[in-house]
């Protein structure tokens, strides 16, 4: 079903997930109307995970996909409008006022802001069985949304970093056992998370060793073992385990902003200060995107309502440019201004 857009939104919001609905959902109930470009896999990582226990306000948990729609329809309630399809291409603009044009294949969408919210994705191993007894059924990429599933099973977390040490900690409050799996003797994580992981009971150390494949049971159920090879002999052994986190580091999706706005060292969109402005005028990043140490569903929740409130700011605050489709209701820009200061 194609979407009617204007000559000229107010705000677009590329990608979704909980900062892009969020988002959205402030933004559409301060009248300004916005335009989701949610991607062809709307939802974000929430589409991959099972249950969530960790997101105030469902006391019984919520299935990620579930908890997805209901933030979407949320923001549907109140006029938001969706493309499910993927930006292919930022122009944006460097003025104050100036106008951005987001691509979806030929589509152009031009419009006065832009909160992005294209979230990151954990890298994976790339290994046999990871994706197959991924979601529930034994592999993970994140120990605070499942490592209560795993309340006495015999673990492993794979990776080197402060992530994964964190991780084993965390595992090890549920878990029998934590076994840490990492591809060199030395360590990239901070001494004291390092230490820590040393001094638990249930942790224990595997080096140096990548896992070769994730297998499951005979009958094609969950995750039972995992196939070590150490990297400096080439021997094998497999560990017998029901769960395995995945903690190699993440990879956030700004490349479609690489060249226009300032990244850090690891490609996460920077921000000004405790805002979610960018260095262009007009152009606001959340979520996952932006953040490499919280990555909650409910920090991006709140994300999404900052750059909608900076957005807002920014609509009502801006120079008009004289194409954009409301320049003859300068009321309205008032209005949803008023409406978001109340
Ligand atoms: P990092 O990039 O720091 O570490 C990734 C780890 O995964 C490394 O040990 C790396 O090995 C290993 N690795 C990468 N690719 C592979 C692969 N293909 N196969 C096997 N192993 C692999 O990522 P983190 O997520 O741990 O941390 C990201 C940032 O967040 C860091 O700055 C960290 O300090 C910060 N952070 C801080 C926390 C805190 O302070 N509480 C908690 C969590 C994160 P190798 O070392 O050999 O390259």
């Amino acid at each position: 079903m194609s979407v009617e857009t204007k000559d000229i939104e107010n705000v677009v919001v590329v990608g979704s997930g909980p900062a892009g609905y969020t988002a959205a959902l402030y933004t559409s109930r301060a009248d300004l109307e916005p335009l989701v470009v949610e991607g062809f896999a709307w939802g974000g990582l929430l589409q991959q995970t099972t249950d969530v226990e960790n997101y105030p306000g469902y006391p019984e948990g919520v299935l990620g996909p579930q908890m997805m729609e209901e933030f979407r329809r949320q923001a549907e309630r109140f006029g938001t409008r969706f493309i499910t399809d993927d930006a292919t291409k930022l122009d944006l603009s460097d003025q104050p006022g100036g106008t951005h044009t987001v691509h979806v294949g030929d589509q152009e969408i031009k419009t006065r802001a832009v909160i992005l919210a294209m979230g990151a994705e954990p890298k994976k191993l790339g290994v046999p069985g990871e994706d197959e007894l991924a979601v529930g059924r034994g592999v993970s990429y994140c120990a605070t949304c499942d490592a209560a599933f795993y309340r006495g099973a015999d673990t492993i977390v794979v990776g080197g970093g402060d992530t994964a040490m964190e991780d084993a900690s965390f595992l090890a409050k549920f878990a029998d056992k934590v076994s840490v799996v990492h591809r060199r003797p030395q360590f990239r994580a901070s001494a004291i998370m390092l230490q820590r992981a040393k001094d638990s009971e249930n942790i224990d150390l595997v080096t140096p060793y990548v896992v070769k494949s994730f297998e499951a049971g005979d009958d094609g159920g969950p995750l039972t073992r995992a196939v070590l090879e150490n990297s400096e002999d080439g021997s094998l052994k497999e560990l017998p385990i029901k769960g395995a986190f995945i903690a190699i580091g993440h990879r956030p999706n700004s490349q479609l902003v690489e060249d226009a706005l300032d990244l850090d060292d690891e490609g996460y969109v920077l921000v000004e200060g405790r805002t979610t402005r960018t260095k262009l005028p007009g152009v606001f990043a959340a979520g996952d995107l932006t953040d490499h140490v919280y990555r909650q569903a409910v920090t991006a929740a709140g994300t999404g309502c900052m750059a909608a409130l900076d957005a807002e700011a920014y609509l009502r605050d801006a120079p008009i440019d004289p194409e954009a489709h409301w320049a003859g209701e300068p009321e309205k820009i008032e209005e949803a201004a008023e409406a978001a200061a109340s």
